[in-house]
């Protein structure tokens, strides 16, 4: 589904991004560890093609397509999704007219006719099912005065609705109490298919015990430094990222 090669990433006229491969297939889920300022974020922003992130050098093909050329809303349309490590807050936009016009937008991307509100209505009560939020929430601006565990939780409804094929996750797990992170585990867990792949970025094991990945990844100095199974995730958390350096000093 994804294939990363060799990405050099220029984010305000420094090199974040130094070399970064990654291969991600249908139905799988990649955990991203790795210190703070790795680049972690930087990778889910050029993913998702938000502005200023500069590719210098290197590849990204999804679904067989050049990733790079397409502006964010087709990316969006083709089914990519970034969750944001901080959500933004937009206010005076109703979430719930936020939520469906985003879903609409991909419907007509799509060709797909688009959903009346009373159709949206019945698509929300069946997501919800997913993702507890609270109506209230649904009612108020987006993420407006909303707490970190709320903002987290609408990424993931708003994930629910959009059905996405890739869904890259930012530390969703931050800020979030050990309930809140088992309620958006489990939201996680229930959208996880055969036809579906996740990139899951987390500075904490934690989350992992509740998302199982079938890969994890280190990120440190802009690339890929170690991977492993799940059982790498317990090593870090053990030994530190200071341990992957030692091991596999990077070359400047
Ligand atoms: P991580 O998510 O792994 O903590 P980031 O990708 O957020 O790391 O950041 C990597 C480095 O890139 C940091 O030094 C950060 O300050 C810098 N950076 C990221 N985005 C921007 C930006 N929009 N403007 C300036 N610097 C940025
Ligand atoms: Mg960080
Ligand atoms: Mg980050």
């Amino acid at each position: 589904m994804l294939k990363i090669e060799n990405l050099h990433v220029r984010v305000a006229g420094r090199e974040i991004l130094r070399g970064l491969s990654l291969e991600v297939n249908a139905g799988e889920v990649h955990a991203i560890m790795g210190p703070n300022g790795a680049g972690k974020s930087t990778l889910g922003n050029v993913l998702a093609g938000r502005d200023g992130y500069e590719v210098t050098k290197g590849s990204v093909t999804y679904d067989g397509r050049n990733l790079l050329e397409l502006d964010p809303e087709q990316r969006a349309g083709e089914g990519v999704f970034l969750a944001f490590q901080y959500p933004v807050e937009i206010p005076g936009v109703n979430n719930t007219y936020f939520l469906r016009t985003a879903l609409n937008a991909q419907r007509k991307y799509r060709g797909e006719p688009e959903l009346d509100s009373m159709q949206f209505l019945k698509l929300v009560r069946e997501k919800l099912k997913v993702m507890q939020i609270s109506d209230e929430l649904l009612h108020r601006a987006v993420n407006e005065g909303f707490s970190g565990g709320e903002k987290k939780r609408n990424e993931i409804f708003q994930m629910a609705l959009l059905e996405p094929k890739l869904a890259i996750l930012d530390e969703t797990d931050s800020g979030l109490d050990i309930d809140a992170l088992k309620q958006v585990a489990e939201g996680v867990n229930a959208l996880r298919s055969p036809e579906r792949a996740f990139i899951v970025v987390t500075h904490y094991q934690r989350l992992l015990d509740y998302i199982v990945p079938d890969f994890v990844h280190v990120l440190a100095d802009g690339r890929i430094v170690e991977s492993g199974d799940k059982t790498l995730a317990l090593k870090l958390e053990e030994h530190g990222y200071a341990w992957v350096a030692e091991r596999s000093p990077v070359a400047e």
